[in-house]
């Protein structure tokens, strides 16, 4: 969360900061334009957040490391819509609210200025629905009453009203930006995200990342509508560190759904392995969609859910099936044992005697502490309960997996116990 509370703030904080070396909201100030400079930089921020979406939303692997994973990048692609949605609508209010901008100055050459000129005129007319229609799609992506279905067949439309609003940045940029660093700034900005457009409505995203796949096995387990599968994967896989999750599609129209690897890689026997729940729609089919000799295509590795730390010590909590990443990184340590002190707990409401048979045996093979909590039996799994089995818990780190609000609650029942911040580790079975 800290990233990407850091990486928003610090790209607006570079933003405004670099308007301000060319302008300020006073000295924009005129009679004819009292709002410019909020019109200015409100509708600046608001492109160069959208911009930054787009660059999110195409899957930099350049950008995990220091966002901490896709997961975390989905989140500041959303942090980042929300901004673009509340500064887009200010310089709306502003603009409709504060009378005509001011004309452009004598820093561009004349025929510059004609050519913008006659530019500016369209690129007012246009701006408004495209705005209302961009402002739509983020409600839909926003209203996670919404199935996921409709806002993932909508959300990538945005593309089209966003050209239109880089039409009318461009044209609209105070002239007197063009010759300062903000100009190059936004025009930069601009560039990234139309060529983001493009790379995903061309469908490039996830691009020399997907292979295909078979489903060889699968195991299902009634007592936790879950399903455990494993697929074999053509060559170009390049391998994947245990707790990282992918994307995978066994039904085109139904589309990618990510899901944890649950199983260490083996070049020598090229297959991945997921645990999945019948959780909705999609996954309500799973034992169909994920039938022996089925084809599917798989998309990743993704995430930095990875169990890498300088700790002598790892606390693992995998609730429900957020037990897929410790299971994956367990079937690893098996073969490359550790030296970490390593306890994993275990919570969950439903019972398969088969699924912690397999679980205790991979636990005892990879040398890691197992407590299973079965909550209708020994309640909730709680810090309390953790630190008293684990004593020496400030010396670990934690990395949990599973439901957002029990990850945040335990989250501040360790910072308050004195666990540093960056010692607990969540991984987010969310993207909207
Ligand atoms: C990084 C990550 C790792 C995950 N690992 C696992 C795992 O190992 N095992 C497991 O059972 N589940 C995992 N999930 C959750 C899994 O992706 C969703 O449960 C599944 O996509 C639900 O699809 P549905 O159509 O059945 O759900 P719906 O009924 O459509 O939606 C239920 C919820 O699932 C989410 N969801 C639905 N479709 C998608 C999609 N295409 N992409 C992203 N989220 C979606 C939405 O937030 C929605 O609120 C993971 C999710 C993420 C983000």
């Amino acid at each position: 969360m800290i990233r990407t509370l850091i990486a928003f703030s610090l790209f607006v904080g570079v933003i405004v900061g670099v308007w301000f070396l060319a302008d300020s909201l006073f000295t924009a100030a005129s009679a004819t334009a009292p709002n410019d400079g909020f019109t200015q930089i409100s509708g600046i921020l608001s492109t160069a957040m959208m911009c930054f979406a787009i660059l999110l939303a195409i899957r930099p692997r350049f950008l995990e490391p220091a966002l901490n994973g896709l997961d975390k990048m989905y989140r500041l692609h959303k942090w980042l819509g929300v901004g673009a949605l509340v500064t887009g609508v200010a310089h709306w209010l502003i603009k409709t609210g504060g009378g005509p901008g001011k004309g452009a100055s004598g820093l561009v050459d004349v025929a510059t200025q004609t050519v913008i000129e006659t530019l500016r005129g369209p690129a007012r007319g246009v701006a408004q629905p495209a705005m209302f229609i961009i402002f739509a799609f983020i409600a839909v992506a926003l209203i996670t009453k919404i199935p996921y279905r409709l806002f993932a067949k909508t959300h990538y439309l945005i593309a089209i009203p966003f050209l239109v609003l880089a039409f009318h940045s461009v044209v609209l940029l105070k002239a007197g930006y063009w010759a300062q660093p903000i100009g190059w700034l936004t025009l930069a900005l601009v560039a990234i995200g139309t060529l983001g457009v493009f790379y995903s409505l061309l469908g490039f995203i996830g691009v020399g990342s997907k292979v295909q796949a078979t489903v060889e096995n699968s195991a299902y387990y009634p007592e936790l509508r879950v399903l455990e599968a494993n697929l074999k994967v053509d060559g170009a896989w390049r391998g994947h560190k245990p707790g990282q999750f992918a994307f995978i599609t066994t039904n085109k129209k139904e589309g990618a759904h990510p899901f944890t690897i649950a199983t260490a890689w083996n070049p020598a026997k090229p297959s991945i392995g997921f645990i999945a729940k019948e959780l909705g729609d999609f996954t309500g089919n799973l034992r169909q969609q994920f039938e022996v000799g089925r084809s599917a295509k798989i998309e990743g590795p993704y995430g930095r859910f990875v169990f890498e730390d300088d700790k002598p010590c790892q606390i693992w909590v995998g609730a429900g099936v957020g037990i897929a990443p410790f299971v994956a990184h367990m079937r690893q340590l098996a073969s490359t044992p550790s030296a970490k002190s390593l306890y994993l707990f275990h919570s969950t409401a439903d019972v398969s005697d088969l699924a912690l048979a397999k679980m205790k045996a991979d636990a005892k093979a990879a040398n890691v502490t197992l407590h299973i909590l079965i909550s209708p039996r020994d309640g909730r799994l709680t810090a309390e309960k953790i630190k008293k089995a684990v004593p020496q818990w400030k010396s670990a780190s934690i990395w949990f997996c599973g439901p957002t609000a029990f990850g945040a609650a335990l989250k501040s029942d360790f910072m308050r116990a004195g666990l540093a911040y960056r010692d607990f580790h969540q991984e987010v079975f969310k993207m909207r």
